[in-house]
């Protein structure tokens, strides 16, 4: 009664995949949003209808593909920006795993069109349940569009998974702000049903902060900007009047990418202790950047954990900074002594 072992088709490959990476429409946007800044866009465009459910799609100005890659970019492991261990080491783009676009389009219709800068025009090619269609010519600028249609039209199970269309959207926009603000420099657009709900032109760090979190929080905000042993730390942390009672405005990233990580979360708490009641939460919009080759982005399918070589490093210089910063603007007060 043994079965035989046998390799899955690559379409159940890629489902099974989706499974991980594409679990609901905000995270395929979060795949698409971070290929168009690996792509080097400075303006981005995302659209949705039903909350993601119907309709995800980003356009962006970016590098494009060349038409003899558009299959590739659908396909599972094709990637360009990595090709080698060493690469994969010290990568610095967001993605480098080849496998959204392979995911998404595994369980949606999907349309990508894309044009380089060489190109006289712009080429399209469409996947529908794991099929792809032969490429086509398309009109475009220089730049790319995904669009992901009918997000799980082909695995109801998952699909039975999805929650309101309002859930699903909030969701999006959770996932669009956490991006725009960590790159004032691009301009973003994001509608929903047609309407404009963010116009972000591209603007400095406080600006972008103050549009997304709002002025209450800039207002409440201490700047912070540090460097040490090859560590920088940049951003803003509320002062503890602004505390919250839950987590919902405390954003962290390493390298560019929002993370959730144990290491900066226990820091940053502790660099609080002092001055925050312990039922309240800091906010904080932080940005940590450091060598490629100190923090591990391969630890999860959507890269929201990482792991630093030198965690405890990194935990002292994000408490030190963060508590000296506090402790300035507290002074007279009773907060703590920057030591
Ligand atoms: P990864 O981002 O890990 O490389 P993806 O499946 O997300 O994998 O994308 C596959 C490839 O398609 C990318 O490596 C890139 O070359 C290309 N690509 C995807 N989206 C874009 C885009 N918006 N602009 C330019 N190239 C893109
Ligand atoms: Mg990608």
């Amino acid at each position: 009664m043994t079965r035989r072992i046998r390799k899955l088709p690559d379409h159940l490959v890629n489902q099974i995949a989706a499974g991980e990476v594409v679990e609901r429409p905000a995270s395929a946007l979060k795949e698409m949003l971070e290929n168009s800044l690996d792509a080097g866009a400075t303006s981005v465009t995302v659209d949705l209808a039903q909350g993601g459910i119907k309709l995800i799609r980003v356009t962006d100005n970016g590098g494009g593909i060349a038409a003899e890659d558009l299959a590739l970019a659908l396909d599972r492991h094709a990637t360009s920006k990595i090709g080698s261990l060493s690469e994969l080491e010290e990568v610095g783009t967001l993605g480098f795993r080849g496998e959204g676009l392979a995911s998404i389009a595994s369980v949606s219709r999907l349309t990508l069109i894309s044009r380089t800068a060489e190109d006289a025009h712009a080429h399209q090619i469409v996947a529908i349940d794991g099929a792809l269609h032969p490429v086509e010519p398309a009109a475009h600028a220089p730049g790319t569009t995904v669009e992901v249609v009918d997000l799980y039209f082909n695995t109801p199970a998952r699909r039975k998974f999805l929650k309101s269309e309002n859930t699903e959207y909030a969701h999006c926009a959770a996932t669009f702000e956490r991006i725009a603000l960590a790159y004032p420099e691009v301009e973003f657009l994001l509608r929903n049903n047609g309407k404009a709900v963010w116009r972000l032109p591209a603007q400095s760090l406080e600006d972008r902060v103050a549009a997304l979190l709002g002025k209450e929080f800039v207002n409440a905000a201490l700047p912070l900007g540090t460097e040490a042993g090859g560590l920088s730390l940049r951003g803003f942390v509320a002062s503890p009047t602004y505390s919250k009672a839950s987590r919902d405005a405390q954003y962290f990233y390493v390298n560019g990418r929002f993370v959730r990580d144990k290491t900066a979360q226990h820091a940053l708490r502790q660099a609080y202790r002092d001055v925050l009641h312990h039922d309240r939460h800091p906010a904080y919009a932080l940005f940590l950047t450091l060598d490629p080759g100190g923090v591990d982005v391969n630890v999860h399918p959507t890269k929201i954990e990482v792991r630093f070589r030198e965690s405890q490093a990194i935990h002292q210089f994000l408490f030190h900074s963060v508590n000296k910063t506090l402790a300035a603007t507290m002074a007279g007060s009773s907060a703590p002594a920057a030591d």
